[in-house]
């Protein structure tokens, strides 16, 4: 094939494509563990099952309503906001972009933490937009005062990720109330809750609270982890209204299909059966991190469906060595590794790989 001779754009050679969690080869029992997208473990419920399979014949063949009028009225009841404060789009990570597109000019910032959700740097870079990475503080939570202080006359856009991917750290009320003061009301701050269902901290704020609280503060939403809808790609904003609007005008047309709308309003009528799985990934997350520092494993404290081990220099050897025994984690080269919680039996491969393979004790010696 001959080479392509067509001209791209300028600056997408330093635009990194996303990296999915990978499957796992199998391991020495012959399973596969995949624990690196903070996925559901548990299958779909079977009452979402059961109203998708009276959808499916129009699902198909028909577009989708864009206004997608039945789930916007029932998250609009579901947070007491108006219709006209939702946004949808195919994942939060849609709406993430849909937010940088409608809110920056070319060379805008948008700032956020870093470490944080790896689609953010890439989003911001391919709408044109300048990404501005504050580094977390030395226990790996946002530093919303270095945040305040990196704020230019070019912000236009803060994403605040709570609780934090890849490290499940989150900010407490008092921290973001004392962050808003100090961001100046024509700029956007998105507080991305995609793991919001799984904090249990007693001090987080709740990103809609705020939102009804400040002018400027967009919250999202995905249905994708405590939901288990991955698969379906629906997300939300909930936002000022004219702020939302405009998130409808960028937003690719029909990207939420009728399945995952269908998908949506079923597991918003499921929400206490919901609830329980949730209710297990906490407590299995509790009891994994008990059972990794038993192996003395440092486990910062998480407050999402993941734990992230900061093992430093000793990051890319613990990855190599989860991958032998079947599990894939994601692992951030000199960083540390994000380890999502899976069922109780996925999890107890974790704690077998730590001890056969010694993860961490160099770190611990
Ligand atoms: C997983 C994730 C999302 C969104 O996922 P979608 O599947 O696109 O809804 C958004 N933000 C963060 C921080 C995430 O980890």
């Amino acid at each position: 094939m001959s080479k392509a001779t067509q001209t791209f754009r300028p600056g997408l050679e330093r635009i990194a494509a996303y990296r999915a969690g990978k499957p796992a080869p199998a391991g020495p029992d012959g399973r596969s563990v995949k624990l690196s997208s903070n996925e559901n473990p548990y299958p779909p419920l079977p009452s979402v099952v059961a109203h998708l399979t009276t959808v499916l014949p129009e699902a198909i063949s028909r577009y989708p309503s864009i206004a997608a009028e039945e789930l916007t009225g029932a998250l609009a009841r579901r947070f007491d906001v108006s219709p006209e404060n939702i946004a949808l789009g195919s994942g939060s990570v849609e709406v993430a972009g849909q937010l940088i597109h409608a809110m920056t000019a070319p060379g805008d910032e948008v700032m956020f933490a870093w470490r944080s959700f790896e689609a953010y740097p890439i989003l911001v870079r391919v709408a044109g937009a300048v990404p501005v990475e504050v580094p977390l503080d030395a226990d790996a939570r946002h530093d919303l005062p270095a945040m305040a202080a990196a704020i230019t006359e070019r912000t236009s856009l803060i994403f605040v990720c709570n609780p934090n991917n890849p490290t499940g750290t989150v900010v407490t009320e008092a921290e973001l109330d004392a962050f808003m003061a100090q961001v100046p009301s024509h700029v956007l701050v998105v507080v991305d809750e995609a793991y919001v269902h799984f904090d249990r901290s007693a001090d987080s704020p709740s990103g809609i609270e705020f939102f009804r609280r400040y002018p400027n503060i967009a919250v999202l939403h995905t249905f994708s982890k405590a939901y288990g809808l991955a698969g379906l790609r629906v997300g939300y904003a909930i936002a000022p209204e004219e702020v939302a609007e405009a998130l409808r005008k960028v937003a690719i047309p029909f990207a939420v299909t009728r399945l995952a709308q269908a998908a949506a309003v079923a597991s918003l009528a499921a929400e206490d059966e919901l609830q329980l799985r949730i209710d297990e990934m906490v407590a299995e997350r509790t009891r994994l991190t008990a059972a990794l520092e038993a192996q003395g494993l440092t486990v910062i404290p998480s407050e999402a469906n993941f734990v992230w081990l900061p093992l430093g220099e000793a990051t890319a050897d613990a990855g190599a060595a989860f991958e032998r025994h079947g599990i894939s984690v994601r692992a951030f080269a000199g960083e540390g590794v994000r380890v999502s919680i899976g069922d109780p039996a996925e999890n107890d491969a974790v704690v077998a790989a730590v001890v056969a393979e010694g993860i961490g004790a160099s770190v611990a010696a």
